[in-house]
């Protein structure tokens, strides 16, 4: 019998085994082993309903939305907004006008980078990021301070990982226009202060932007409890569709900044020498939409909320806890990242392993990890690596996987014929 994820609910701790069923993906053998899929940091995979609603969609609802006043078009349009309404309230948005559909995370930054930031940010002006931020919080602001003249500074991590916030409010000046900061770090795992965050960015005058991409599929949200102006989240790595994210902003804000894109959709009048624009958030959804994409997400938000977020959390918690414990006792594994309160991200080195032979080492016992920068080229560099291998897990992982994975590391040391690191001296 298929579990339903309401099911699932009755118990109180996730039932991993009918969750798992619900991914039909997961049930395959990789390179004759059991599939462990550790990456979802990288791209979550897809329950069934996910997949169904987006081929029911094509099959009884597809037209072009906004635009027809025909029955299709007029289901297709209220299953667009319908997911805008969901998304809203998944993220505890004030109002459904303040979600804008976009391809991803990286679209949602680049359209405030493009859009609110020649408008904001000038010449001298400082836009504050950290040594955490993936590249699509970091590339689009370069591009923005090459425009414009501005500057970006960075604040660093302690030994553990954790922002330095001292030197975040240290860093924060009067010509700090933008703080952009990622809610939970893909490369450590590290879950920032983000309320601490935007109450000191917001005293020294600055706006905030928080990269969402990995808070989203694992934390609950309540962007009024969090305060930041703008957030950004990516529908692939939280159970949807790829090619679908979303911008989150004030509505106020979204409505002072110039469209991002022209085309047909976002328009209210087309002069030839110049039109008006719709109001937020149709001003920034130019053209035809991924309309499937956002049916899809609104039914990975219905999973998601079928299951809990504070028990997905709660499982998280369990999973890399007990990771962190088992990964200890394998010779030559050093991790990186906060020792707790983080997210289920692992992070490490094996001995002198180089992370690509690892990954590829254990994708040859079924196990899918990432190897490499993770797009976090100044992070690696604060950590003095090149590359670092990362497991990363999700509603769908338990112990098992855990137990795999270690297993796997510890024959890999046997398989590289990996010396064991000498005994420290005994004292004399
Ligand atoms: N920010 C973070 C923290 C991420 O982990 C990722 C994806 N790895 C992104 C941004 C970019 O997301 P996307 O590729 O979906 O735009």
């Amino acid at each position: 019998m298929v579990t339903h994820p309401a099911d699932v609910q009755l118990s109180s701790a996730l039932d991993v085994s009918a969750i798992r069923k619900e991914f039909p993906i997961l049930d395959q053998r990789v390179n004759g082993h059991r599939l462990v899929y550790l990456d979802s940091a990288a791209s979550s995979q897809k329950p069934r309903a996910v997949v169904d609603s987006i081929r029911r969609y094509y099959e009884t609802s597809h037209a072009n939305v906004h635009r027809g006043l025909h029955t299709l078009s007029m289901r297709a349009t209220e299953a667009y907004e319908a997911a805008r309404r969901k998304v809203a309230d998944f993220i505890g948005a004030a109002d459904p006008c303040e979600v804008v559909f976009v391809r991803s995370t990286t679209e949602a930054i680049n359209l405030v980078a493009a859009s609110w930031g020649p408008v904001n940010v000038g010449e001298g002006d400082e836009i504050l990021l950290s040594v955490l931020e993936h590249h699509s919080n970091i590339v689009p602001w370069q591009l923005l301070a090459q425009r414009v003249g501005a500057k970006l500074k960075y604040v660093e991590i302690d030994g553990e990982g954790r922002l330095q916030l001292d030197q975040l409010r240290e860093l924060l000046t009067e010509r700090t226009k933008l703080v952009a900061v990622t809610h939970v770090s893909n490369g450590l795992g590290t879950i920032n202060p983000v309320r601490e965050i935007v109450d000191a960015a917001h005293q020294a005058g600055a706006l905030v932007l928080v990269d969402g991409a990995q808070g989203a599929p694992h934390l609950p949200l309540d962007m009024q409890a969090l305060g930041a102006d703008f957030y950004t989240l990516s529908g692939h790595k939280m159970c949807g569709p790829t090619g679908i994210g979303v911008l989150w902003g004030k509505a106020e804000l979204l409505e002072e900044m110039p469209p991002y894109e022209g085309g047909g959709e976002m328009i209210e009048v087309v002069e030839r020498d110049r039109s008006t624009y719709k109001s937020t958030p149709h001003k920034f959804e130019a053209g035809t939409p991924n309309i499937a994409g956002t049916i899809g997400l609104g039914a990975a938000i219905d999973f998601l909320n079928d299951v809990g977020l504070d028990r997905l959390v709660h499982h998280e918690r369990e999973i890399i806890a007990y990771a962190l414990e088992r990964t200890r006792d394998i010779p030559g594994f050093h991790g990186f990242g906060p020792a707790s309160d983080r997210a289920a991200v692992l992070s490490f080195e094996l001995s002198e392993l180089h992370p690509h032979d690892l990954a590829q080492f254990l994708d040859s016992r079924g196990i899918a990890v990432r190897a490499g920068h993770h797009c976090n080229q100044p992070l690696m560099r604060s950590l003095g690596v090149n590359a670092t291998t990362r497991a990363s897990f999700y509603l769908y992982n338990d112990k098992d996987d855990v137990d795999a994975l270690c297993e796997a590391l510890s024959d890999s040391l046997d398989f590289f014929e990996v010396k064991p690191p000498p005994s420290p001296p005994s004292p004399s």
